[in-house]
């Protein structure tokens, strides 16, 4: 399984067809363990569907082989003692590759499973995933359950914030350098509308994973020249709520801040997710948590994950979507790396779990 991982991070995933490469690759593995697949392509990106087993609830185990870009010597893996060095080691072809060691391994058996297990191997998770996870959900391929494998260092994220982009104008009325108290000035009132905003209501807001939601002041654009008053000054933020919050309500509690300090003021919603919530009695969860304590040795933890995944795609069809994968850090990082010892127990975990 390290020797698949290896051969995985060595796939330059990080282009559309560096990642289609890598789906290749992971399909004639698939093929030289007699495991039946289907290679799917929408919009230029591949992705596989395999299936083993019957039952009454199907459990999907989804894994992206697409990377973010990384410099050429980190598409070489480097193992130094339980550490595997490489871009996507941790995030998440550690995942894939236990996925499809699990998934092989389960097929020597498939009437000893009581559900069915589905592999989804997707290539463009890090670009939003429309194309693939979004796709399969779309054309009916999806489950009761779902594993993404993302690094979580073995831990079971049951829930994931939800997203709400923001972009507000500030109007206000030039006038000379000079003569500022003529004018209106645009970045101080955003200046103060942003010293504010964190004192609404909705940032108040927690739950038992999530202290408050997050607030990223992402864009500002505004001022042309020193003698002059800039009159127009737009900010854009990414806000990541916690379960149970409405956008609507948060764009609501920002509109009327900022009308308060300006009437002329536009707040514009954009880009909006909904917050994921798999509840800590899905059975499912209640079986994880099992195996993954069986495997590791201790207690398995479930916190809030604060990023967006695939996931998102597999709940709005009501189906419960966790993030569970192994340990490592730096992702996305130029010293990203995973631990082999996770990736082995991740794989145990997995099957343990589809044979529970
Ligand atoms: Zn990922």
């Amino acid at each position: 399984m390290i020797e698949l991982l290896k051969n995985l991070i060595a796939i330059k995933s990080d282009t559309e067809e560096g990642a289609n490469e890598a789906l290749r690759y992971c399909s004639t593995w698939l093929n030289s363990h007699d495991i039946e697949h289907t290679v799917i392509e929408n919009e230029g990106r591949l992705m596989i569907h395999a299936e083993v087993g019957t039952g009454p609830s199907t459990i999907v185990w989804n894994g992206h082989v697409d990377v973010v870009p990384g410099k050429l010597e980190q598409f070489n893996p480097v193992i130094d003692g339980d550490k595997l060095y490489g871009r996507g080691s941790a995030d998440m072809k550690a995942g894939v590759a236990a996925m499809m060691e699990a998934f092989r391994r389960i097929s020597l058996t498939p009437e000893a499973l009581t559900h069915r297990i589905a592999l989804h191997i997707v290539t463009d998770e890090e670009t939003g995933g429309r194309k693939t996870s979004g796709h399969l959900v779309e054309t009916g391929y999806t489950g009761d359950f779902v594993i993404c494998g993302e690094p979580t260092h073995l831990k079971l994220s049951v829930q994931s914030k939800g997203i709400i982009h923001v972009d507000v104008t500030f109007n206000g009325k030039g006038a000379h350098g000079s003569r500022p108290w003529e004018g209106t000035n645009a970045i101080e009132l955003a200046y103060e509308f942003h010293d504010k905003l964190k004192t609404l209501p909705f940032y108040k807001v927690s739950n038992a994973y999530y202290e408050h939601p997050s607030v990223n002041l992402a864009k500002i654009q505004a001022g042309d020249r020193y003698n002059m008053v800039p009159d127009t000054c737009e900010v854009a933020y990414d806000i990541r709520f916690v379960p149970g919050q409405k956008w609507e309500d948060i764009v609501q509690e920002m509109t009327d801040l900022a009308l308060s300090l300006n009437k002329n003021t536009v707040v514009k919603p954009g880009g909006k997710t909904p917050a994921i919530v798999t509840t800590e009695d899905n059975e499912f969860v209640k079986t994880l948590a099992i195996a993954t304590a069986d495997v590791t040795q201790k207690d398995a933890v479930l916190f809030g994950q604060h990023g967006a995944a695939d996931t998102r795609y597999y709940a709005r069809t009501g189906a419960g979507a966790i993030e569970f994968g192994p340990a490592g850090d730096d992702w996305h990082g130029p010293g990203e790396y995973v631990l082999i010892s996770s990736v082995e127990q991740y794989a145990d975990i997995l099957t343990k779990h589809a044979l529970s």
